[in-house]
């Protein structure tokens, strides 16, 4: 029993709890209700009571507050995680759930409860939690659960994201909004449910898709004047399996022009605009440190080159989204997004359909909300393609990940050479709590050695470029996209072509690839830079053959710059530096995964990378969900946002994202 003035709840009642709820006391009284478990709170004593219900199977915690409540929504949220850790399940995806809705969301709940409150009656409760439930702050595999409980349907959820999109538009993180698709989707997979043979976890799940993958009958512009109106003919494997579990495809996500960049900020259609730029975290820091110039004006990139699936998931538009990473740009933009960012051992996921940047490190990426989700997305997507000759051989089961995982055997790496001047002194410090995290729970954690790191980003230039000079003589105006008037000549068709289709930072890349494969220059340039890659790719071979598991590391340098600061260095720059951590990862093939870890001092995502052995993807997930349930990161507190900006669309006032 907790005694200070809170609550009153039986433990004993606690196994199999479904909701608890919290709501003030003096709330709770005027309700009359007689089934609230222990005493009757003394009207002197507390301002709170803590409410169980019953409600299938464990769930999590809501916090419902009155306006007049004295305690500060910090105080409530760390009650209901005392509750949960007291009696809950062990597993902190309750917990998570808990802090998945925003306080805002919270807190007009409470408000629609005081003003209900002398009508109050029962169902009244029952209705609430079945609209906070619709909420897609929710991660996916609690929806999943949702669906088929039927507490939503697949249109609801459907409708509600597509409204977030809407209300979200001003991010740019959706080029195509696939509207009618989607929609189409949900009535087919309700129809399933109601018959009750649902395809699996993603049914009736809105995901998005990185603008670079192939989707049949909808526009795939990879953010280029290029392929501008270009609209494929099939799907790519990865965007065909997911539909065919039922996934329904909200849109294609913005990028940087055919993925090159670590921003975001490069493709035609303008720069995507970072979620926590509008969230209370970052807004309160920023009043605090009295900033004031227009915020407007000073909105923070996502990172990139997936920036539009990173705020996708992280603005609640969709669940899950595709990105694609050659050289971090799904880890990337999840660190500064706060969300995970998995990218898969090379092999293990078709690209078949990805159209390619650098075909012998491009792999499509994965980007969530929490880890679980990473690994029921993997599952779909992992396996053999006969489309795609690099793909594995053979069999791969799809997993889910423990709950409980003993870290005492395990031996985790740092990485020496990551320990770089530009590295910022948070993320710093945050590295080395995650390290001592480890430790404190008996692993083993042990300095190791890269050599070859520091030659891995001009070492990517060369093969980078390179690639890209073979990639894209097929965008020659004549099979695909844009093709300019001109008539002089075919050759000058294909330069004209060429020259108004792609972007700068594209025709920069293909004239120095070009360059390095002269023929006076491949041995110098290209050969050299392939025995380079192969030193970079053995230094991981000889830390994981020492016994190593897992390497631990920053994902970024910093958190997310202001678009202001980015744009003043050029792209190749800033890839240069936003690449730092995570580029020798796709050189050596291995799986990585980016997990946000806290809150910097501006109250931005910091996120860590986890490294795992070739085609270990599953064992650096556990390694990866046990951090994330030690961690807690907060959720993003978007309904400021919602509010303030609701002149920029369209004086459209947004009550609440799952109350209406
Ligand atoms: N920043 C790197 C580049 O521009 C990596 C991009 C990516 O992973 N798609 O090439």
């Amino acid at each position: 029993m907790i005694k200070d003035g809170c609550a009153h709840v039986k433990p004993a009642a606690a196994t199999d709890l479904s909701v608890f709820l919290l709501v003030t006391w003096s709330l709770w009284w005027q309700t009359g209700h007689e089934d609230h478990v222990g005493p009757d709170p003394p009207r002197s004593e507390s301002n709170c009571l803590l409410r169980v219900q019953e409600v299938g199977k464990i769930r999590g915690v809501f916090v419902l507050v009155d306006e007049g409540s004295p305690l500060p929504n910090r105080v409530l949220v760390s009650l209901a995680a005392f509750f949960l850790r007291t009696w809950g399940d062990s597993d902190l995806r309750v917990l998570r759930l808990c802090s998945l809705y925003p306080s805002a969301v919270i807190f007009s709940a409470g408000k629609a409860l005081h003003r209900g409150a002398l009508g109050w009656k029962a169902e009244w409760l029952f209705s609430i939690i079945r609209l906070l439930r619709l909420s897609p702050a929710l991660d996916g595999l609690e929806v999943s659960v949702a669906l088929k409980q039927g507490q939503v349907t697949p249109t609801e959820l459907c409708q509600r994201c597509l409204s977030l999109i809407k209300k979200t538009k001003f991010l740019n993180a959706y080029i195509t909004v696939s509207e009618e698709v989607a929609l189409k989707q949900a009535e087919e997979a309700e129809k399933r449910y109601k018959k009750g043979r649902s395809l699996g976890d993603l049914d009736g799940i809105p995901i998005a898709v990185k603008d670079n993958f192939s989707t049949s009958g909808i526009e795939t512009t990879c953010a280029s004047n290029m392929l501008k109106g270009y609209v494929p003919p099939y799907n790519a494997t990865v965007v065909q399996k997911l539909l065919d579990q039922g996934a329904l495809l909200m849109g294609k996500t913005n990028l940087d022009e055919f993925a090159m960049g670590s921003g975001s900020t490069d493709g035609i259609f303008g720069p995507v605009k970072n979620p926590w730029s509008y969230s209370k975290q970052y807004r309160e820091k920023r009043k605090q440190n009295s900033h004031s110039e227009n915020e407007d004006s000073n909105w923070l990139i996502t990172g990139g080159s997936s920036g539009g699936s990173a705020a996708a998931v992280s603005a609640f538009t969709c669940f899950a989204a595709l990105g694609s990473d050659t050289g971090g740009s799904t880890r990337n933009p999840a660190a500064h997004c706060g969300v995970v960012g998995l990218k898969p051992s090379y092999g293990l996921v078709s690209r078949h359909g990805l159209i390619p940047l650098v075909n012998s490190m491009d792999v499509p990426g994965i980007l969530t909300r929490c880890v679980d989700d990473a690994a029921t997305v993997l599952g779909i997507l992992a396996g053999h393609d006969p489309k795609d000759s690099t793909t594995i051989q053979d069999p791969v089961k799809p997993f889910t990940l423990p709950s409980l995982t003993d870290v005492s055997k395990l031996c985790i790496g740092i990485p020496k050479e990551y320990l770089t001047p530009e590295l910022s002194s948070e993320v710093h410090s945050l590295w080395s709590k995650a390290a001592n995290l480890f430790e404190s729970e008996g692993a083993k954690v042990i300095e190791v050695s890269l050599p070859h790191t520091s030659y891995s980003i001009v070492c990517y230039h060369v093969l980078c470029t390179s690639e890209v000079a073979s990639n894209m003589a097929r965008f020659d105006g004549l099979e695909y996209g844009h093709r300019c008037d001109s008539s002089v000549s075919t050759e000058a068709m294909y330069a004209a072509t060429r020259r108004e289709g792609f972007n700068d930072v594209v025709r920069g890349r293909i004239l120095s690839g070009n360059f390095f494969l002269l023929k006076e220059n491949y041995e110098n340039y290209f050969v050299k830079a392939q025995k380079v890659r192969r030193l970079i790719a053995n230094d991981f071979v000889n830390v994981f053959n020492s016994g190593v598991d897992v390497l631990l590391t920053p994902t970024t340098l910093s958190e997310a710059v202001p678009y202001t600061e980015f744009i003043k260095e050029d792209n190749r720059t800033r890839s240069a530096q936003d690449d730092i951590f995570t580029q020798a990862v796709n050189m050596a093939g291995l799986p990585a995964v980016s997990v946000p870890m806290a809150l910097s001092t501006q109250g931005l995502p910091i996120g860590l990378q986890f490294i795992g052995r070739a085609f270990c993807d599953q064992q650096l997930l556990t390694v990866a969900k046990w951090f994330e349930k030690q961690v807690q990161f907060p959720v993003i507190q978007l309904q400021e946002l919602m509010d303030d900006c609701s002149s920029v669309f369209e004086n459209e006032k947004l009550a609440s994202v799952s109350l209406k």
